[in-house]
């Protein structure tokens, strides 16, 4: 065996289990495995995870909030100051803040991303050339998925048609969206669909990104995904305007979602910082119905968006603190809904992305994170150190913490 884990918690209230890694696959999990390995990890009662998955970020637009601030942190002015921002991005910066970005998330826990990586007229591809370099580059530390993502729109910005198709000639792995800022929008999600169904590709929406319901999509999007045979294939980021839909006028939503198979993205590091703006008192949330979807049967996941620009102020690259900032917000902290919140960075994101060899099983690859605590049901709560970060079989990340107290 290359790795054997010893005394990992896999399950709460179950015994401990040894997992042996050889040639980048779990080769074994039971008790006591007697078998030499290169390296033995003791996990003394650790909770053993598989690997975060983001299940959507902008890694090209990280790392810019000291440059130009937003004053009145409106999802208007998050778009005026980063359009003024992105003519003075080279190929050089996005790189270096894109890498700096990928290793906090590294360090973090994290085996696989979905990115969106934007392009438009005037900015040609720079930002998506740097992370379609990137994605090799860290190949053996991370899995990349590339969406080609039209944030300017596509008819708005004439040309973004033609770049579309040219970006999934260039090998986008995923194609993006944005119904809410082209016109119209329920063209622009057809367009999406057609360059999907050409090159046998996912779909990832930016959608609906407002605080009250009027103008969402999402209905055409649950109606076209089903006509299109496209149900399992299609997640939609934000969401926030489904949380100022009434109970009655939600529930048909929500089953059609649940039909077409559609994952949602809740994005609370962002939709939490833009949300309710305009509200003066009784500030709203701003957060997509996380609960009633994840009780309709949505696959329902948590992902970061944006860590420290004009969006997104804030944020260290960790999954597990996004997921935090969820548990109070969208009431997620009571004992039956606790133990729901990690597979929303792990399992749900999972199945949105497609990742096929999934989870601590026998003969999948070896993504794993050894937290620093003993229970699966708080494994968010807890903040947990992430002891080791093993990717494809080779530890990647060891983290050791080291509290003195001095009475
Ligand atoms: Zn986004």
């Amino acid at each position: 065996m290359d790795i054997l884990i010893k005394k990992a918690r896999l399950e709460e209230g179950a015994e401990l289990q040894d997992v042996a890694i050889k040639d980048g696959k779990i080769a074994a999990i039971g008790h006591a495995i007697d078998a030499d390995a290169k390296q033995v990890i003791e996990a003394n009662g650790k909770v053993l995870v598989p690997g975060f998955i983001e299940g959507h970020i902008h890694l090209d637009k990280a790392l810019i909030a000291d440059r130009l601030p937003n004053k009145s942190g409106t999802l208007k002015e998050a778009i005026e100051v980063t359009a003024k921002l992105k003519p003075t991005f080279t190929k050089e910066d996005i790189l270096d803040r894109a890498q700096r970005t990928i290793e906090m998330l590294i360090v973090n826990g994290t085996t696989h991303i979905r990115t969106h990586a934007e392009f438009d007229p005037s900015q040609g591809f720079t930002g998506f050339e740097a992370i379609m370099e990137l994605k090799e580059k860290y190949k053996s530390f991370i899995d990349m998925q590339v969406v080609a993502f039209p944030q300017e729109g596509i008819f708005k910005a004439p040309g973004t048609e033609e770049m579309m198709f040219q970006a999934m000639e260039a090998g986008a792995d995923v194609v993006g969206g944005i119904p809410y800022n082209d016109s119209p929008a329920k063209e622009h999600i057809d367009l999406v669909f057609e360059i999907a169904k050409k090159y046998g590709k996912p779909i990832d929406f930016h959608q609906d990104f407002k605080d009250d319901p009027e103008g969402m999509t999402i209905e055409y999007i649950c109606e076209k995904t089903i006509a299109e045979g496209y149900e399992g294939q299609v997640s939609l980021g934000h969401v926030t305007a489904l949380g100022a839909v009434p109970k009655k006028q939600l529930e048909p939503i929500i089953e059609g979602l649940a039909k077409a198979q559609i994952s949602i993205m809740s994005l609370p590091a962002t939709d939490l910082h833009m949300g309710g703006r305009n509200d003066e008192y009784n500030v709203r949330r701003g957060l997509t119905p996380i609960r009633a979807l994840r009780d309709g049967g949505v696959n329902m996941c948590i992902a970061t968006n944006n860590i420290r620009n004009a969006f997104t102020p804030y944020g260290t690259g960790d999954l597990v603190q996004t997921a935090m900032l969820a548990i109070p917000t969208a009431h997620l902290g009571g004992a039956a809904d606790l133990p729901t919140v990690l597979p929303m960075i792990t399992t749900n994101p999972a199945k949105a992305l497609g990742i096929k060899d999934y989870g601590i099983e026998v003969g999948h690859t070896a993504n794993l994170v050894l937290l620093d605590t003993e229970s699966v049901t708080n494994a968010i709560i807890d903040l947990p150190t992430r002891l080791f970060v093993i990717k494809n079989g080779r530890v990647t990340v060891k983290t050791e913490k080291i509290v003195t107290v001095y009475r």
